[in-house]
């Protein structure tokens, strides 16, 4: 039974209540009601008062702010997989959430806050630099993603806030190669046992003007380094091969798989190996899945 639920009709309502009351947000529930079921056909009991989120509209938007598309909290995994404004990677890993009955529950805000290792969206967003701002009933703060998981299931917000929106910053000119590739235990509506974002921008010439790649369920929080990364900036794409071992065994030192940890390193570096290789051979610019 949920002991005491609360349904704002505006934001300005939702954040007075969550400073009064400190209800849980309740966006697409559905973390929430799996992680609080009691059996099939019983309604889930919440320890602690709940705010029902989703009829708010102002948190559903996807739009362009400057070199920015900046994504609304409220807005579902489906919207998301359906807008060509948002980043291949992006709408790729909103794609492959769970089946479809569940995208069209399922938000962006729900992704990034449940804070699960195995989560899709924070992959390639910790990839591309993504921020998340935070508002409350006195105010608002902008952070990188990266800072506001701090780790499994656990982020930085505050009692009194709610996440307003997802900024991603767009490269400067188009990837040249980008992906978004999740091993499951079946290809639908199963969550990660692992996955890799991985993008590249060549210049003319050939040689790697930006390389950037992040890993989810491989460790406590989505694995980025841009130190490692820095092994491929400013090679030429036919120095690839000669590198690939050492930036996989660099690679490598920054996971810390809790669970089957030789079979996550080993695919993680056959999935990089993989998307080098076809960056060196020019073979394909975008792979899905
Ligand atoms: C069958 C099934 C398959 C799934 N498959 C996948 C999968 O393939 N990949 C994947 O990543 N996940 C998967 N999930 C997990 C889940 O669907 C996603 O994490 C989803 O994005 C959660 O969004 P939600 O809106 O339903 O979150 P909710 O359950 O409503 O909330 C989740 C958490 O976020 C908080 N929250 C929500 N919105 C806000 C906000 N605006 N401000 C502050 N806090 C907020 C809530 O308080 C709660 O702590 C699956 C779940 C199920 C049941």
């Amino acid at each position: 039974m949920v002991e005491t639920s609360y349904i704002p009709q505006t934001l300005e309502e939702a954040l007075r209540i969550r400073k009064e009351t400190g209800a849980k947000p309740l966006a697409g529930g559905t973390d929430l009601m799996v992680m609080h079921r009691r059996g099939t056909g019983v309604v889930p009991s919440f320890p602690w008062p709940v705010m029902i989120i989703s009829s708010l509209e102002e948190l559903k938007y996807i739009r362009r702010e400057g070199d920015d598309i900046v994504i609304g909290s409220g807005t579902t995994c489906h919207a998301i997989e359906d807008d060509p404004s948002v980043p291949y990677a992006v709408r790729t890993a909103a794609s492959l959430m769970g089946a479809e009955s569940l995208r069209n529950l399922a938000t962006i805000g729900g992704n990034v806050c449940n804070a699960s290792p195995k989560a899709d969206l924070p992959v390639p967003l910790i990839m591309m630099d993504a921020k998340v701002t935070l508002v409350s009933a006195t105010g608002s703060r902008t952070l990188l993603l990266d800072e506001f998981i701090t780790g499994p299931k656990e982020t930085d917000l505050k009692d009194d806030e709610l996440l307003l929106e997802v900024r991603i910053p767009l490269p400067e000119k188009d990837y040249s190669h980008v992906w978004y590739r999740k091993i499951g235990t079946r290809k639908a509506n199963a969550i990660s046992k692992l996955s890799l974002s991985a993008a590249v921008t060549l210049d003319a010439d050939g040689f790697i003007k930006d390389f950037r790649s992040a890993n989810g369920a491989s460790g406590p929080k989505v694995a980025r380094s841009t130190e490692v990364e820095k092994i491929l900036e400013g090679k030429n794409v036919t120095e690839i091969p000669s590198v690939l071992e050492q930036f996989l065994d660099a690679y490598d030192a920054i996971l810390s798989p809790h669970a089957m940890p030789t079979y996550r390193r080993l695919s993680t570096r056959r999935m990089l190996a993989h998307f080098l290789t076809e960056v060196a051979s020019g073979t394909q610019n975008m792979i899905v899945t």
